[in-house]
């Protein structure tokens, strides 16, 4: 029984899944944390059970050579479950890569040279796959691209008004993230409404952490929310989303910040957290329920941004046949999802407040049976869209 086994690395850290090929069920799934510290941990799940121990894991190479421990103590057996090929979850890849694509030496050296572009991210991600290369030797790697799903973006969508040289030299323009995520969920929605993806207009709201919204028509991203790097956009956990770029200028003249404390305050410091203290959505709501000004505020802030970009790409695609909430907050919060629809009737768009405020795991309908739009929660799963797309290049 043929598997894939999908790895996404992060600089100290990797997660783990073994997909079996047929059937996508979850074989296993893991972590190893804290790598280069003095204590490592790593925790390993599977439908018996779930382990856990701490040891030493000075590289990502050690960290593998933990994770094929743990398969070997507590199973799956990888002889019984084969994995065919590694996928690879890599941040950005730039305007050169646009579907998943085999890791050859070339391909490594064209994703260490988008580095300029991810810097926490692609070396990261390199640096797993070199370790995933040595722990399977004679498997294919493939990496799948965060960034790839947005490449059908027109020009006009995604070149920022700016000296066209310097943006052209320094590779400046649109790029959009979350896009294994905008796929998978888009192509999870066709079953629901039984019409293929190719005729559907779709407004994905990935709302986690980071969050970005894409117009979808037929399949394809036309247009997103997230730029060069996943600042722009939506008002996020920490991060700002769109700012007046003057803002910065006038940060630099008057306080003479630095340029990574600049990166720090619209990264780190900014989003729900800058506005309200809290990053984490479910603090912001209890918060602003308790009467608390500066958490409404952080919410009212981020729902008149949602509602923005839900106009503009009901304008851009003309006519909009699905709106799908996913990730962290969009899976799980019933009032943010409401909110963000509200007053919106006149549109087509017309959420049921008994089936949004139901809780399930799978994909459900919230809309009611009249609304012309129908609104879906659509649980996100980059991992098994990472397989899949793997699966694809290796056959
Ligand atoms: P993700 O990045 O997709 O893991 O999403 C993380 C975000 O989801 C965090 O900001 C959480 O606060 C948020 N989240 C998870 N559960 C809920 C919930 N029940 N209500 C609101 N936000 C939630």
């Amino acid at each position: 029984m043929a598997s894939v086994l999908v790895v996404n690395s992060g600089s100290s850290s990797f997660k783990y899944q073994l997909i079996d090929a047929d059937s996508e069920e979850r074989l296993a799934s893991g972590l190893v944390e804290r790598i280069g510290e003095s204590t490592g941990h790593a925790t390993h799940d599977t439908p018996d059970g779930h382990w856990e121990r701490s040891l030493e894991i000075p590289d990502h190479a050690a960290g593998f050579a933990a994770m094929l421990d743990a398969f070997k103590q507590h199973g799956p057996s990888l002889d019984e479950h084969p994995p065919v090929a590694v996928g690879h979850r890599v941040v950005h890849g730039g305007a050169r890569f646009f579907e998943p694509t085999l890791v050859t030496p070339l391909v490594l050296i064209n994703i260490e040279d988008l580095s300029d572009l991810a810097p926490l991210h692609n070396p990261a991600n390199v640096q797993g796959i070199k370790a995933a290369q040595k722990a399977f030797p004679d498997l294919p790697h493939v990496a799948v691209f965060d960034t790839a799903f947005h490449q059908t973006i027109a020009p006009d969508a995604y070149t920022y008004a700016i000296d066209a040289d310097l943006a052209k030299r320094l590779r400046i323009r649109r790029y959009g993230f979350h896009g294994t995520s905008n796929k998978y969920v888009s192509g999870a929605t066709e079953d629901f409404v039984q019409r293929p993806v190719t005729e559907l207009n779709q407004i994905v709201l990935h709302l986690g952490n980071g969050a970005s919204i894409t117009a979808i028509d037929g399949g394809r991203s036309v247009d997103t929310s997230m730029g060069l790097t996943p600042l722009e956009g939506l008002v996020m956990g920490t991060r700002s989303g769109d700012i007046d770029p003057a803002v910065l200028i006038y940060l630099q003249r008057k306080t003479r910040i630095s340029t990574d404390d600049l990166d720090d305050l619209l990264n780190q410091r900014s989003g729900l957290f800058g506005l309200s203290g809290r990053k984490d959505m479910r603090d912001v709501i209890s918060a602003a329920d308790k009467g608390d000004e500066s958490a409404r505020l952080a919410l009212e802030v981020y729902l008149h941004r949602i509602k923005h970009y839900i106009g503009a790409y009901s304008f851009e695609l003309g006519r909009v046949d699905v709106i799908v909430f996913t990730a962290g907050v969009g899976e799980n919060s019933a009032v943010i999802r409401a909110r963000s629809l509200a007053g919106l009737e006149q549109y087509g768009i017309e959420v049921d407040p008994e089936r949004n405020d139901q809780r399930g795991g799978g994909i459900r309908v919230i809309s009611t049976d009249a609304s012309r739009v129908t609104v879906l929660v659509v649980p996100t799963d980059e991992e098994l869209e990472i397989a899949r797309q793997t699966l694809s290049v290796v056959g």
